[in-house]
C-alpha cells in the first residue's frame, strides 16, 4: 500500500477534531443560495471525498446535523457552530470544507450552480450552470 495523505481538521473552538484520509475527488466553488447562506459567504469552496474518508477523533457528540434537504445533511459544533462538513448522502459524497483542513492544497478545477452566483469571478475554470452531468445537472457551461 503507499502512504495516502492525512489531513487533519477541526471546528473553529476544537471540540470536535477529525481526520480525512486520501485525497479529494474534485474541488471547487459552490455559488448555490443555500450553500451562501449557510456559509455566510459569497461563495463556498467545497472538496467533495468518499464517506468513508473521514474520522471524527474527538468530540463526535458534539456534531449538530441539520438537514434542509435529503441532498445536504450540514454538520456544525455545537459549541462553536463552526462548519466541519456536509454529507451529500445521495450522491455519496461528502464536502469537506477545504479552509477546515490543515495541510489540504485548494486546488479548484470547477465552478458549480454558477447561475445563481452573486460574485463574479474571472479564473478561467468551468462555470457549470448548475452541476456536471456525472453529477446529476445539465452539464450546460456559463460564460464568465
Ligand atoms: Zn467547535
Ligand atoms: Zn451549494
Amino acid at each position: 500500500m503507499s502512504a495516502e495523505n492525512i489531513y487533519k481538521g477541526s471546528c473553529f473552538c476544537g471540540a470536535v477534531e477529525f481526520d480525512v484520509t486520501g485525497d479529494p475527488i474534485v474541488m471547487g466553488y459552490c455559488h448555490c443560495e443555500s450553500c451562501r447562506h449557510w456559509s455566510a459567504g459569497p461563495v463556498n469552496a467545497f472538496s467533495l471525498w468518499a464517506p468513508d474518508a473521514i474520522e471524527i477523533t474527538k468530540g463526535e457528540d458534539n456534531i449538530l446535523t441539520y438537514n434542509k434537504t435529503e441532498m445536504s445533511y450540514r454538520k456544525s459544533c455545537k459549541t462553536c457552530g463552526g462548519h466541519i462538513y456536509t454529507d451529500h448522502k445521495p450522491m455519496q459524497l461528502i464536502d469537506v470544507y477545504p479552509a477546515v483542513l490543515v495541510g489540504l492544497t485548494f486546488e479548484p478545477t470547477m465552478h458549480v450552480h454558477y447561475q445563481e452566483t452573486v460574485l463574479h469571478m474571472s479564473d478561467g475554470l468551468p462555470k457549470f450552470k448548475d452541476l456536471p452531468e456525472q453529477a446529476g445537472g445539465s452539464g450546460e457551461l456559463i460564460e464568465e
